[in-house]
Formats: C-alpha cells, structure tokens, sequence
C-alpha cells in the first residue's frame, strides 16, 4: 500500500511543528524560570499594602485576625509553585518569588 502525501501536507505539519516546539520551549522555560525569580522584598511597596510576610507563622494576629496557621503561599491560589516547592511565583507580585511558608491578606485556599 502506497500513502499519497501531498506537497500541502508537508508544508502544513512543517508549520505546525514550526508553532508547537517554540510554545513547548516556553512552557519549560516558565517553570525554571519561576524558581529563579528574584524574592520578594517584604519591604516593597505592593507587599507592604498586602501585609506579605515571609513566614505565615509570623504573622501578627492581633492585626490579622481571620488568619490562621495552615494558611501558607504553598496552598494559596494565587502559588504558581508546586505545593513541594521551596519558592513559587505569585500572580499577584508579577517577577517575584514568594517562599512556599509565605503568606500575605489576600490568601485564599488553593481549590
Ligand atoms: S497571594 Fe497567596 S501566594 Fe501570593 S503572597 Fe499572598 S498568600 Fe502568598
């Protein structure tokens, strides 16, 4: 049995794949490249306004008093980390790592 592959179609799955291995590319590079952001300075302007600390243990109670100790940038939806890494993008401070024992106000958990 003889497949009649056309011109066409070898131009066509060239350019597909021309697409698809640069998309694949980036995907790799954001997650590598989410472990080497730079930390967020708790000092920053933006953390500052979202009380971000870099340990939930930490926490002032008395100023934060909806906060709870299970509430940690590990099990935040806003973690672009996995719940095992040590840091994670956050997408809410865009460049920034924030560390996994991390929290700020407006955690809410991961579904
Ligand atoms: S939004 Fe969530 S992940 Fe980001 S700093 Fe606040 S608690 Fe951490």
């Amino acid at each position: 049995m003889q497949s009649k592959i056309t011109r066409r179609a070898v131009v066509k799955s060239g350019l597909l794949a021309s697409a698809i291995v640069p998309a694949l590319g980036l995907i790799g590079n954001t997650a590598s490249a989410a472990a080497d952001l730079p930390a967020l300075d708790p000092k920053d302007s933006a953390a500052v306004a979202l009380g971000f600390i870099n340990d939930s243990a930490k926490v002032d109670a008395a100023a934060n008093p909806t906060h709870t100790a299970d509430q940690k940038c590990a099990n935040c939806e806003q973690y672009q980390g996995k719940p095992s890494d040590a840091r994670g993008g956050c997408v809410l401070f865009p460049g920034k790592s924030v560390p996994a024992a991390g929290w700020c106000k407006v955690w809410r958990k991961k579904a």
